[in-house]
């Protein structure tokens, strides 16, 4: 039978990341939204707390619901029935609580971070000591080569005197690129062999070939700096490329590209989360104006108001169970690429819409700088854009439906 509860042992879980985001993340956002760039120091207390919990077990390797999954799967432990849920699904469900607090500052968590879902997807055990734990941002996108990751143009050649790898390029919208300790790149080890040569190397933060060449400003998501880099004759250790260094004609790439499965139901949590904060102020706003809301009427019955928030509160439930299906089948090791993707599509969607309607319900309210759904409006909109695009995700689920490859439905 399905069951819909919330899981029982992440009921502390949910509750301390909901006071976490009430207590500390709501009252410094407007701050840090206002002093773009400036580093967002009362996360570091708390950074240090969540090494604490997840050192002792108490997150169960959740990554108290920040941005990675830290890769886990000795984390999951088995329920009754042989239903899984593990460090999915409880960095979902406290991810959705922090977004509710506020996504930019949850992005800004220090030693959280997408480069550790990519280390752990593919990195050797010695590896995975050496950079576990680590703050670790992810650089794919260039400037020619965003949505289409398998064009990048940075290089990665192999110096046989000194074993090491040399890195040539430029990489653009890194997360956490300026404060992280390291960056996963990726770069091609021969661009006549396509997406096969693609790898992911570490780059320690302070190398000298990696040059920080500007942060950008944004329209939301503010407190989270968004690097671009150069990278100029950049040298690692070649223990440094992550996972296997040949060129294998099949599967490298993909594998590399599986990540995506678990991060995407995460970036889908955090418009959840978004969304919600925008739906409850907007409840207190029409009730506080009079309107009532009664589940009881059919929408032609209820004031305008009332229907369209109905409508919206669907919606929004829509997009959330979508996306604990999408965590749920990757805690259970079921192929969700299908799922992840729907998930998404319809909560990054579903995201941006709610919270932009949500500002033209409450009007001046809604608009003003005295509240927080303007921001939240400007926050959403990231969210149906990286970790793939609200079309390319479309593009995924059509190829999956349809049974096309990308070389054949482009
Ligand atoms: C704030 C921010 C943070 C980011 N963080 C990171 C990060 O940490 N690491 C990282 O590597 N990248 C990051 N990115 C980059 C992000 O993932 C890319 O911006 C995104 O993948 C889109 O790439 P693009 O901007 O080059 O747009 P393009 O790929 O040029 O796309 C432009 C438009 O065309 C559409 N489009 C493209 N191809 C198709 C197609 N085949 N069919 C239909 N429509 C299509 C897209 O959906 C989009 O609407 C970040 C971006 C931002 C803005």
């Amino acid at each position: 039978m399905i069951n819909l509860e919330t899981p029982k042992k992440f009921n502390q879980l949910v509750s301390q990341a909901h006071q976490v985001a009430a207590e500390i993340l709501r009252p410094n956002s407007r701050k840090y939204d206002t002093a773009e760039h400036e580093y967002p120091k009362e996360l570091d207390m708390l950074a240090a707390a969540i090494d604490g919990l997840n050192e002792g077990g108490a997150l169960s390797g959740a990554g108290a619901g920040a941005v990675g999954t830290n890769g886990s799967s000795q984390s999951i432990k088995k329920d009754e029935g042989g239903n899984r849920n593990g460090s999915n699904m409880a960095s979902l469900l406290g991810l959705i609580e922090m977004c509710w607090g506020d996504v930019g500052l949850l992005l800004a968590m220090p030693r959280q971070g997408l480069g550790q879902a990519a280390i752990a997807a593919v990195a050797n055990e010695e590896q995975l000591a050496r950079f576990g734990g680590k703050w670790a941002a992810m650089a794919i996108t260039e400037p020619e080569a965003g949505s289409d990751s398998a064009a990048i143009r940075t290089t990665a050649v192999l110096d046989e005197a000194t074993g090491e790898y040399v890195l040539n390029g430029e990489k653009i919208f890194v997360t956490s690129g300026d404060r992280a300790d390291l960056i996963v790149v990726w770069a091609t080890l021969d661009r006549k062999q396509g997406r096969a040569a693609i790898k992911s190397f570490v780059v320690e933060r302070d190398n000298p070939g990696l040059k920080l060449d500007r942060l950008e400003h944004k329209l939301g998501i503010r407190a989270s700096d968004t690097a671009n880099f150069v990278l100029t004759d950049c040298r690692v250790p070649k223990e440094s490329l992550l996972g296997d260094p040949e060129i294998a004609p099949k599967g490298g790439f993909s594998g590399v590209m599986q990540t995506f499965d678990n991060t995407r139901p995460l970036v889908a949590g955090m418009a959840i989360g978004v969304a919600r904060a925008c739906l409850e102020d907007t409840r207190d706003h029409l009730q506080s104006a009079g309107i009532e809301i009664d589940y009881n009427l059919p929408p032609y019955l209820q004031s305008a108001a009332a229907a369209e928030f109905i409508a919206m509160e669907a919606d929004w439930e829509a997009a959330r169970l979508l996306t604990l299906q999408a965590a749920w089948m990757a805690d259970n090791k079921k192929p969700n690429s299908l799922q992840a993707s729907m998930a998404k599509a319809k909560a990054g969607r579903m995201g941006t819409e709610i919270a932009l309607r949500c500002v033209a319900l409450c009007g001046a309210t809604g608009l003003g700088e005295g509240e927080l759904m303007e921001k939240w409006a400007r926050d959403a909109k990231i969210l149906d854009l990286f970790e793939g695009t609200q079309q390319i995700q479309l593009l995924i689920i059509a190829r999956q439906l349809l049974g096309k490859t990308s070389a054949e439905l482009k």
